[in-house]
């Protein structure tokens, strides 16, 4: 027991279980308060894409709040305009609404679902998502989360949620009907144990969704902002599949949500919403007092400009093959492995053990990883990890897997 942890056990509500504490970080490896040095392929869960102390983010920290670090929504800033414009130029013709979290990103989803329901269904409210996903720990993003340890205790739940098994198009087509405003999936699941959407799914999905009038929203806090070495899942995997079929190119759900890698560290959120539906929000209808902060969105701008100038998106498709490529070889060797599977820097390592019998194999190795279901742990390196990084994270996980 350390100072630092007695005073997290007088003090600060118990809902998390945490291992150790964490003082600096430098690139992709982090230092507990004992010294030791870690690999982190954590990343805070997929949050920081530039890895820790990136030149260029503590640049924007060190410059930007000297000139405006807030100032609400009730006047302009120079920042947010050229950010939401380059969004937009990744995500298709529509708007930006900026938020601080992914759990209120994905808020502004299910309210756009309700305003379309009002404005063209009849008052129609269900959303239709999926078991297994995660979508956050409001009221309505425990409401659309398909997994009863996430919402038990907080019922009744908002209405109109209604959850069909993932990857099942006869399942969402049975459950859309005339109640039905949206239907709100991940491009990968990634809490649930990194399983990305079939590519024939979605193309149904975008098919049924659009002949019905129902919304597809898109929850792409985790697996979005070039996560998979693409701005979106869907692109890579249409890419991957080799589906190059006109409705794969015109693919586009209707919203898509956005946070953790898209501030690196910083809170924030945003969702995009397509210029058929950005209409439904009026001045007044939908706000947020931090949202496209003047310091929030520069640290976006400079996480984009750098994703840019270093050509990251190619650096995680590297990678990603020196990582798929050594964690199979294991596989080969250590049959505690069960699958390897994923995207870009988003790669789950299945395993015949729980991962609270893994985690602390890790950490001992010098490696840190994030859970995800009930079997799995991700890999979710920082965008800037180079080969030799790779390299030793494979070498920690082979000491860990020979504890296990
Ligand atoms: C993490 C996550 C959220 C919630 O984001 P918060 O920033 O924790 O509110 C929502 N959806 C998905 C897919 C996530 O991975």
């Amino acid at each position: 027991m350390s100072r630092t942890t007695d005073l997290y056990d007088q003090y600060i509500l118990n809902t998390a279980k945490r291992s150790f504490t964490l003082v600096r970080g430098q690139g992709v490896r982090v230092w507990d308060d004992a010294g030791r040095e870690l690999i982190d392929f954590g990343t805070g869960v997929a949050v920081n894409s530039l890895g820790h102390a990136h030149p260029a983010l503590v640049e924007t920290y060190a410059t930007q709040p000297s000139k405006l670090i807030h100032c609400s929504n009730l006047y302009y800033n120079e920042n947010a305009g050229p950010v939401a414009e380059k969004l937009v130029s990744l995500a298709g013709p529509g708007k930006i609404f900026f938020a601080n979290s992914g759990a209120e990103a994905n808020e502004g989803l299910i309210k756009l679902a309700r305003l379309h329901g009002h404005a063209n269904r009849g008052g129609a409210y269900e959303i239709v998502s999926t078991t297994n996903s995660f979508h956050g720990r409001t009221m309505a993003t425990i409401t659309a989360t398909g997994q009863e340890k996430i919402y038990h205790g907080f019922e009744p739940l908002l209405p109109g949620a209604v959850h069909v098994p993932f990857n099942d198009i006869e399942a969402m087509r049975a459950a859309i009907g005339p109640k039905t405003a949206a239907v709100l999936i991940e491009g990968v699941q990634g809490e649930g144990g990194v399983f990305p959407a079939d590519p024939g799914y979605l193309k149904e999905l975008r098919r049924i969704t659009k002949e019905a009038g129902v919304l597809l929203l898109m929850d792409a806090v985790q697996c979005g902002f070039f996560r998979t070495g693409a701005f979106q899942s869907f692109e890579r995997i249409f890419e991957e599949a080799g589906d190059e079929s006109a409705e794969a190119k015109a693919f586009r759900p209707d919203a898509i949500s956005m946070a953790k890698s898209l501030g690196g560290g910083f809170p924030i959120g945003a969702f995009w919403v397509s210029d058929a539906f950005a209409g439904l929000f009026a001045v007044g209808s939908h706000n947020t007092t931090y949202g496209g902060s003047p310091l929030g969105t520069a640290v976006i701008g400079t996480i984009l400009a750098t994703i840019e100038k270093d050509n990251l998106v190619q650096n995680i498709r590297d990678r990603e093959a020196d990582l798929v490529g050594g964690l199979k070889a294991l596989q080969a060797r250590y049959p505690v492995i069960t699958a390897v599977r994923g995207l870009g820097a988003m790669i789950g390592l299945e395993l015949a053990v729980e991962p609270a019998v893994a985690m602390p194999k890790f950490h001992e190795a010098g490696l840190l990883l994030a859970p995800a279901g009930s079997k799995t742990v991700r890999y979710l390196p920082p965008y800037i990890v180079t080969r030799a990084e790779v390299g030793e994270a494979l070498e920690r996980t082979e000491t860990a897997l020979k504890g296990l």
